[in-house]
Order: C-alpha cells, then structure tokens, then sequence
C-alpha cells in the first residue's frame, strides 16, 4: 500500500514540477538536487529494501520515458549510486529495527538519532554519486571541489532528507497522510526554482562572476557594514592589457575564453566572500571586504603575478591554440579614504588603473599614489 501511495507521488510530483524542472535545468549549475528524494527517501525508512529498489528504479524508469535526452548509462549510473545509498542507510537503520520499524506510537531518542545518522550517510552518498559523475563525465568549467563547496545545495538536499522522514513517520501512522505531503513538496519546488532565478539574475554568464548589479548590491551593503563598524574595505579595478590585440590575433571566441580564465584566475586569489564582478568588457572589479590599501596592493599584486602565469587553451578555427603572455594592470582604491560611497571608489579606482596603464602596464597603482603631487602642487 504504502509503496503504491509513494510510486504515485513521485510519479505525480514529476508530472506536475515538469515546467518547473525545466527551467530549473536549463539555468541550474552542477549539482542538480532532485526535490523526488523525499519520496524515495521516505521510502527507504519504510519499505523493506528490495521495494525502495523498485521505487527508486520506476522513478527512474519515468524520467527516462519523459526525457530520453538524457543518457541511459547516465540514467543508470544515477540510479545505481541511489540504490546504495539507500541500502548503506538501511543498514545503518536495521541496527534500530529497519525499515518499517522505526516508529511506533513513541519514537525514541536512538531512533531519532539514526535516522538523522541514515540521513547523512544517504546525503554523503548523492554528493559522491554528482561528483564521480564529474569525474567520469566532466563537465566543462565545473571541478568536484566546486560541487562539494556549495553548501546552499547540500542544505536543500538534507532539508529534503528531513521532509522525507516526517512523510516517512506520517505513512507509517496513515498511508492517507501522504495528501498533506505534496502541496508542500510542489511549493518547495517552486521556492528553489526561484532562488535559481534570482541567483542567475546576479551573474555574467559568461564568466560566473556577478554582473554589474549582482557586484553593485553586495557592495552596497558592505558600504552600509563598513561605515556601522567603521572598517574599511579595498576595491580593484583590474584591466587587461592589450586585450583588444587576443581578439584580433584569436579572435572572439578565444578572447571569450581567456575573459574565463582571467576571472577563475582571480576568484582563485581571492577570499570566499570577497565579491568579484565584470560588467561586460574585459575589466572586473574586485570588493575586498576589511582590508586596507596595504592589504589591497598585496591581493591585487598576487592577481597581478596569477594573470602572468595563466596559459590558455583557446579554440581558434577548430583547434586549440595556446594563449599566454597575458597582462592586467590593476587599480586600487579604499573605503573611506578614496570616497564614501561606492560609486566615488570605483572612480577613484579607474584613475588609479589610467596611471597603471600611462606608466607602462602590466602593475599595480593605489589611489592615494595619485593625490601625492596634487597635495604637492597645492602647497
Ligand atoms: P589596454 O591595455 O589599454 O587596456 O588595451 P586594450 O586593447 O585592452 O584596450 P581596451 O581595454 O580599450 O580594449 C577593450 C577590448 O576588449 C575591445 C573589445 O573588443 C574587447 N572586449 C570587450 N568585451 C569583450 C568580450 O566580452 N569578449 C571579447 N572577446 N572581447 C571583448
Ligand atoms: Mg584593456
Ligand atoms: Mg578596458
């Protein structure tokens, strides 16, 4: 009964999150959360294990009919690594009744604890499934570490976990129960969908860095922080050299790939929450939060020497072509010292860039650099 109840469900949520997931798809990154685990989740702690298998492989089955786009060994690959996650967590369970044992009109504190354990290991499991399927696969511009470094997903998918185990409780009470389950489920859906939206909003797609109001907003409020707190924050404004010179050796498309690279180059040398942005063009701009101009020059310098170092692989006219021998010259401003608000900075970081640039490229030039001989003239 309640295997029927949880292959309807399933089926049912696929159905109707169909637009949904499609629009998901098409702006989500690595590492897609299937929101259908609170099924076979709720599944795997009620169901005896041979029965989750079967639930897991019609979901699966499904998929496959309604979009056969997808790889079968891809498919199979998927459903297989589920199938041992959810035999690992029924193992780990049966130490406190198994499957379909685990409430009965009290629940124990152990069992609440093992099931947040089966949790875990089901979870660890799925991040291994997306990341061998990188390593097997590969993805172009995606690496295991950013997959396993997305803590926004991993809390989505456990907060699915937990969904699943109290549909997994209510079952055991009352199949009907499961009418109170999927309105929520489909809300879930929509809410995820959204965030997506709002994130890929923020972003220059063809970089990943965030675009000009994606940066402009995070600046703002570390501006907002910075004055409450009376810290200071440093910004660069990092320009590559000669850049108009790969486009015309190249062309676009490798000047498109090394736009890429220069911002993976320099979100490598940056701090998790430092923000870095490109409004279009080959010029980004860096936020710094805490740091002051010493500090600044410091990063901006390591972005400096990175960018130096870089080595390309570009596509030109169907072949890859090596491009190195790469150059930024950089700009650096500080809060409050070279303005007060965000736009007067990035001002102030843009001359710094034009000195950078007029005394030969390829270095770095603070903004207090260029006030000296002006203080001097006026005395
Ligand atoms: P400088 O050292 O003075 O900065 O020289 P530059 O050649 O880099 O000069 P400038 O910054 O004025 O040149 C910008 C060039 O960047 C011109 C434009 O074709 C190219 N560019 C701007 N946006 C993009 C883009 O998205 N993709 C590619 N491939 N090129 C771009
Ligand atoms: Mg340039
Ligand atoms: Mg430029």
């Amino acid at each position: 009964m309640i295997f029927g109840v949880l292959v309807f469900c399933a089926l049912a949520h696929t159905e109707l999150a169909r637009g949904i997931e499609r629009a998901r798809r098409e702006l989500a990154g690595p590492g897609h959360v299937d929101l259908a685990s609170v099924w076979l989740f709720a599944g795997v702690l009620v169901l005896p294990a041979p029965l989750t298998a079967a639930l897991i492989t019609l979901v699966y089955i499904h998929y496959q009919l309604r979009n056969p786009f997808v790889a079968w060994h891809r498919r199979l690959f998927g459903m297989g690594v589920l199938i041992l996650s959810a035999q690992a967590t029924t193992s780990l369970l049966s130490l406190v009744g198994g499957p379909g044992h685990l409430f009965g009109p009290t629940v124990d504190a152990v069992t609440v604890v093992a099931i947040v354990a089966g949790i875990m290991v089901y979870a660890v499991a799925d991040v291994a499934l997306i990341a061998g399927r990188i390593a097997l696969y590969g993805t172009p511009g995606v690496t295991v570490r950013k997959v396993f470094g997305d803590v926004s997903k991993h809390m989505l998918e456990i907060s699915t976990l937990f969904y699943g185990a109290l549909l997994a409780f209510a079952l055991s009470y009352s199949p009907a129960l499961v009418v109170l389950a999927l309105p929520p489920v489909l809300m879930l859906h929509r809410s995820v969908l959204l965030k997506q939206v709002e994130e890929k909003a923020s972003k220059d797609a063809k970089t990943g860095l965030f675009n000009s109001e994606g940066w402009h907003t995070r600046a703002n409020r570390e501006r907002s922080r910075a004055q409450r707190t009376n810290e200071g924050f440093g910004l660069l404004m990092v320009d590559l050299d000669h850049f108009k010179k790969v486009n015309d050796t190249y062309g676009h498309v490798a000047g498109d790939a090394v736009l890429k690279a220069v911002a993976d180059a320099i979100s490598g040398e940056v701090r998790d929450y430092d923000s870095v942005g490109r409004f279009g063009g080959e010029e980004f701009v860096v936020l710094l939060p805490g740091m002051s101009e010493a500090d600044g020059v410091g990063v901006a310098e390591r972005i400096r020497h990175a960018v130096t170092q870089l080595v390309v692989e570009a596509p030109v006219e169907g072949r890859t072509t090596i491009i190195r021998n790469l150059s930024a010259s950089i700009g650096v401003s500080t809060f409050p010292q070279a303005g007060d608000d965000i736009e007067p900075l990035l001002l102030a970081a843009d001359a710094a860039l034009y000195q950078a640039k007029n005394s030969g490229r390829n270095r770095v030039v603070a903004s207090t650099a260029l006030r000296k001989p002006v203080l001097a003239i006026a005395a």
